[in-house]
């Protein structure tokens, strides 16, 4: 729909054309709105509207069905640049990540806290390797069989479990599971 949004200062500094607009509706007006009058003996009397009222006229001429199809579309709030359009639509169409295809043969995931005193079970198959093509990064999608330290940047996948005592529920996750 057109002009279906009040002025705002904004569109008066994008396009200067809106005063010249508005002085003119001014100058022409018969009706009887104080406000749209007194703006009339100003233009009447020489001077012009600054950004505000003519701003305020604008929103007055959208209102009044005899001017408001001379009005000029409004442009949207928000501008596209035509020339940056396209790129961004190539990167909507890529994905965010890919997964790439790694084999880990680790056994253990062990954390860096300095409090942690288990290792837990690496779970090879649900592990995976994310692959951001924006910002050329890598991400491990660490899986541990207990569920623990996915995905933390504070842990690390070992075959040395420097005699951390090996998580309960992690063997018991694996010993329970058909797809080892
Ligand atoms: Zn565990």
């Amino acid at each position: 729909m057109q002009n279906d949004r009040k002025y705002t200062d904004a569109d008066i500094r994008a396009d200067y054309d809106l005063i010249r607009i508005a002085e003119e509706y001014c100058f022409n007006y018969t009706g009887s709105f104080d406000f749209v009058q007194g703006c009339r003996d100003l233009v009447a009397g020489g001077g012009s509207l600054n950004v505000s009222l003519a701003r305020a006229v604008l929103n007055c001429m959208r209102v009044d069905p005899t001017v408001q199809s001379k009005l000029p579309e409004q442009k949207p709030l928000v501008q596209v640049d035509p020339f940056e359009r396209r790129p961004r639509l190539q990167i909507a169409n890529r994905p965010a990540y890919y997964v790439l295809r790694a084999k880990f043969k680790m056994t253990f995931v062990l954390s860096r806290a300095k409090n942690a005193t288990a290792a837990h079970l690496l779970r090879p198959e649900k592990t995976e390797l994310w692959w951001y093509p924006y910002t050329s990064t890598y991400s491990l999608r660490r899986s541990t069989w207990c569920g623990a330290l996915r995905h933390s940047d504070h842990a690390e996948m070992t075959n040395d479990s420097e005699g951390r005592h090996i998580c309960l529920q992690c063997m018991r996750n694996r010993d329970e599971s058909n797809d080892r």
